[in-house]
């Protein structure tokens, strides 16, 4: 497959956690292990960051990027925020069908290194990254960043993550042999 990775948000302008973890800085590691690993499984793999612009211009460009670049699978890569500590797990958000049914795969791994979340997938119809591009499109909120044990795993593990999301494109990708 051809796999888009989308860096989610610029520099500085994402979600902030404990241990000094911003948004955009995990996000680029994840992502960078995540194409290292499909690429490794014969995929191609390219990341989508433009850290110049600012969030919403950047959404627009990295849109319009994986749809003229005819991508069969488009991965952005986030980790939320709540006002308190409790909040935890990771969720994986979609709006089409297809969507969907990547979303399923991504989140049985994700969501068994950082569970917590009763709604594993979640129907976004809003999210403009998944509303604007073409291809089956999916968002990964590896966690709460303000979540003590998801803050832990996000700083020390974001290998795992990036291995949890690929495990996951990989059962999606065989479901379609
Ligand atoms: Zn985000």
């Amino acid at each position: 497959m051809k796999i888009a990775i989308d860096i989610g948000h610029v520099n500085r302008s994402g979600s902030r956690g404990l241990y000094g973890l911003e948004e955009h800085e995990r996000a680029q590691v994840i992502a960078e292990e995540l194409q290292r690993l499909l690429r490794k499984a014969g995929h191609i793999a390219n990341l989508f960051d433009i850290p110049t612009l600012g969030n919403d211009e950047e959404l627009v460009r990295v849109a319009k990027a994986i749809n003229e670049g005819y991508y069969d699978l488009s991965i952005s890569i986030h980790f939320d925020w709540a006002a308190t500590p409790g909040p935890h797990g990771g969720h994986v958000c979609y709006i089409s069908e297809r969507g969907k049914a990547v979303a399923q795969c991504v989140a049985a791994h994700l969501c068994a290194l950082l569970p917590g979340r009763a709604d594993s997938i979640v129907h976004r119809p809003g999210l403009y990254i998944l509303k604007h591009t073409v291809p089956p499109a999916i968002l990964c909120e590896c966690g709460f960043g303000t979540s003590p044990q998801d803050a832990a795993i996000l700083r020390d593990q974001p290998d795992a993550i990036a291995r949890a999301i690929a495990k996951g494109i990989a059962d999606y990708n065989a479901t379609l042999a």
